[in-house]
Parts: structure tokens; C-alpha cells; sequence
């Protein structure tokens, strides 16, 4: 497995391989890779030749005042865990060579920006756009893969690819779950044991939310209701960022529940802010 830092040297890499014939596959991550992160990296080391898996913090989708400074890192375990997986090349770069200068350019989305995350969240989806068409722009891949768990994040790429023609697949991967059913994320790495214990009420809430819109296909104030109070009764400490019941591809809240559905909740507790969705069709 190649370990490159700069954007020539991972041209150069990639180069190589599409000049052998070889399709490129593209996982981008933050790192701090975890089962979830590993889900994917396998799932897309069967689909494509050549698999680049990209591990940069970016900075730019992180606001004022939220966690850039102290999101874990864990270099050496990542590189392994790649290795492991077969990766043929992470590539690592560091902040002056994704961002020399400060840019003048940003990838923007409207519309499907302006609901949940990204109404909490100024700036945040201009900075995972700006990132990801960059790292398609250094990487060139022929498919990319992104995970179910940020819902709002796959729908905005995939817009962003679509609108700008980038030649590139977006693919997408199912959430992978501790065993009580909490999202797989970094960001659990935050949680003390007593607020671990209470995280699960996420997915329990969400699942009970599923379960009435199954059933009998209530309001979508009702579904929201019935997750609140799973919430409070067996989360006492998290408090709910937001709750939404939302149409699986424009976002777009809905009233009704007589169609697909994705509803998708956002959750502090202590220091983490959890963020987890089911879709219902
Ligand atoms: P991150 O490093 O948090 O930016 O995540 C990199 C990619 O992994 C994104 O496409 C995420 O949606 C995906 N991902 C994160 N957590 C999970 C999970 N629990 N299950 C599946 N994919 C995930």
C-alpha cells in the first residue's frame, strides 16, 4: 500500500493505474477509521481496481467553536487498518497542501443545505462540498462511496457530482451499528460511560418512530412526538438538535406519512453530537 502526502504524488499513483486499465475507486474519510469507515473501505474494494482511500480533517466544514481541535486522530492504526483491507493507496495530505492559501473558491449547494445539519451547521456542507470536489478533482475516481449515516451529506454530494458533471458514481453504504444499536461514529469517542449508556436512545427513538410510520402512517408531528418521548424517557441528558420527518430526496419536510420517508434526528450529549436516520418506504 502507497502512503502519499501530496496531491502530485497521488496524481501520479492514480495516473499510473488508469494508464494499466485499472478503475479508480475513492473512499474519503476523516479518519479515525472505525467498522463503519472499514464497511465501506471493503464494499468498495470490490467494486472498483485500484482504491484510494483519502484521510484528511478538513477544516473547513467545521464552524467556530465546534470540535476541529480535538477530533481524534489515529494515524498509524488507520494506515494498518487499511492495509488490512487491501487499500492500494491512502492519501494523507496535510492542511497547507490541501489549502495553500486561503481559498477563494467554494463549492456551494442550496436548498437540500438549508435542512437539518445544515441549518445547525452554517458553512459546514459548503466545506464537505468544497473538499470532496477537490478531492474528485486530485483523485479522478471512477466511483466514490459515502455512508447512509449522513444522510444529508450523500443526497448534497451526489447533487454536487450531478450538477458540476463529475464522471464519478456515488455510491452509497448501509449505517454499521454498535451492537445496542448506536451509529458507529469518531464522534462516540466523546461520550463518558454513563452518556454511552443513554446514546442508544437515538436509534431506539428512530426505530420507534419507523415502527407507528409502518403501522399507520400518522402525521409527521406525530412521528416526531413519539421519538421525543423515547428521547427524554431513556436519554434523560441528550438534547434534541433537531427531529425531521423529510422526503428521501428533496429534503423537504413532510406532513404526511403515506410515502418514503427519511427521518433523521441530531442529538447532543455531553460533549458529542449524534446524528443518525432511517428511511421508511
Ligand atoms: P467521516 O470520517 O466521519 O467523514 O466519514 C467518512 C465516511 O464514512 C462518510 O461517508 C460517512 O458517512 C461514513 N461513515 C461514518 N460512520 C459510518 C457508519 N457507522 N456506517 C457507515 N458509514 C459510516
Amino acid at each position: 500500500m502507497e502512503v502519499e502526502k501530496t496531491i502530485d504524488a497521488i496524481r501520479s499513483r492514480v495516473r499510473d493505474a488508469r494508464r494499466a486499465g485499472r478503475t479508480i475507486g475513492l473512499v474519503p474519510t476523516m479518519g479515525a477509521l472505525h467498522t463503519g469507515h472499514y464497511s465501506l473501505i471493503r464494499t468498495a474494494r470490490e467494486g472498483c481496481d485500484y482504491l484510494v482511500v483519502s484521510i484528511f480533517v478538513n477544516p473547513t466544514q467545521f464552524g467556530p467553536g465546534e470540535d476541529y481541535a480535538n477530533y481524534p486522530r489515529s494515524m498509524d492504526e488507520d494506515l494498518a487498518g487499511c492495509e488490512n483491507c487491501g487499500v492500494d493507496a491512502v492519501f494523507a495530505p496535510g492542511v497547507e497542501d490541501m489549502y495553500p492559501e486561503k481559498p477563494l473558491t467554494t463549492v456551494s449547494v442550496s436548498r437540500l443545505t438549508e435542512t437539518l445539519c445544515g441549518s445547525r451547521r452554517p458553512g459546514h456542507f459548503d466545506g464537505v462540498c468544497t473538499v470532496v470536489a477537490k478531492l474528485f478533482n486530485i483523485v479522478q475516481p471512477d466511483r466514490a462511496w459515502f455512508g447512509t449515516k449522513d444522510y444529508q451529506q450523500l443526497v448534497v454530494v451526489r447533487r454536487m457530482s450531478e450538477d458540476l458533471n463529475f464522471p464519478v458514481e456515488v455510491l452509497s453504504c448501509p449505517t454499521v451499528r454498535e451492537q445496542d444499536g448506536l451509529a458507529v461514529s469518531s464522534r462516540n469517542a466523546y461520550l463518558t460511560s454513563d452518556e454511552r449508556r443513554q446514546a442508544p436512545a437515538l436509534y431506539a427513538a428512530l426505530q420507534d418512530a419507523r415502527r407507528i410510520v409502518e403501522q399507520k402512517h400518522p402525521s409527521a408531528e406525530e412521528v416526531i412526538d413519539v421519538l421525543r418521548r423515547r428521547i427524554s424517557a431513556d436519554a434523560p441528558d441528550g438534547k434534541l438538535d433537531y427531529a425531521q420527518v423529510v422526503d428521501p430526496h428533496t429534503l423537504k419536510d413532510v406532513e404526511e406519512t403515506d410515502r418514503p420517508v427519511v427521518i433523521a434526528a441530531a442529538l447532543y450529549l455531553g460533549k458529542a453530537r449524534l446524528i443518525d436516520n432511517v428511511r421508511v418506504d
